[in-house]
């Protein structure tokens, strides 16, 4: 799962990507609206998660550009303006959730979660690869209902590859997939995941193989 965090404290904004990242999520992080619009051209996120008093404007008046845009992302506003009537402009405004500051990282996760099951937002529940069952809103993968743990990005690279089984993911959606925009990427390191990875579900006996299509991407089959 991959969030926008809209956010102009730069604390608080650490803390939650460390928090979220903690569950698996990647995080990608801009302090201004500028910014943010112009990330949502280049990624697909599953949720956005946005403030109100930001350096270039108040935060609610991106909804609606981000809508005319064609974009149906959900967006949950996090604000220490939190008094009924703010709360009702956000809903209005067209914001998916509302959620007042300061709030517990459960609860936020909790509410991500909720928006991406109603149906317009809907994700495919879990994703049956080889003897695999993979829940990608709570990242978790179970084998004959005994669960399977995974590194964070290793997990990450099998839900990318599990969502597209039998056809090529390329590389560059693999390692969207699994870091956001700040971090560094070894040309490497999406190789070392997964030759790890191969290993792990080798010995799980998960029922799926991991092709390299050189140069391109990877490919996950059902033996
Ligand atoms: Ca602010």
């Amino acid at each position: 799962m991959r969030l926008l965090l809209i956010e102009d404290e730069r604390e608080l904004a650490n803390a939650l990507s460390a928090a979220l990242a903690k569950q698996g999520i990647v995080t990608d992080h801009t302090m201004q609206l500028a910014d943010a619009f112009e990330l949502t051209r280049q990624h697909a996120y599953d949720a956005i998660l946005l403030d109100r008093r930001l350096p270039d404007g108040e935060g609610l008046t991106f909804i609606p550009k981000l809508r005319r845009s064609g974009t149906d992302t959900p967006i949950i506003v996090l604000t220490a303006r939190n008094e009924p009537l703010e709360r009702v402009k956000g809903l209005d405004i067209g914001a998916d959730d509302y959620l007042g500051k300061p709030f517990l990282v459960e609860e936020l996760m909790a509410r991500v979660r909720a928006v991406l099951r109603r149906p317009s937002n809907l994700v495919e529940p879990s994703i049956v690869a080889g003897r695999m069952v993979i829940n990608p809103l709570h990242l978790n993968v179970t084998i004959n209902s005994v669960s399977l743990d995974l590194p964070r990005r290793e997990l990450l690279v099998l839900v990318a590859l599990a969502k597209r089984k039998e056809k090529t993911v390329l590389r560059s959606t693999l390692e969207a997939a699994v870091y956001n925009y700040e971090d560094e990427i070894q040309s490497n390191a999406l190789d070392a995941h997964i030759s790890r990875l191969r290993k792990r579900l080798l010995d799980a006996g998960a029922g799926v193989t991991i092709h390299n299509i050189r140069g391109v991407g990877y490919l996950l089959k059902e033996e």
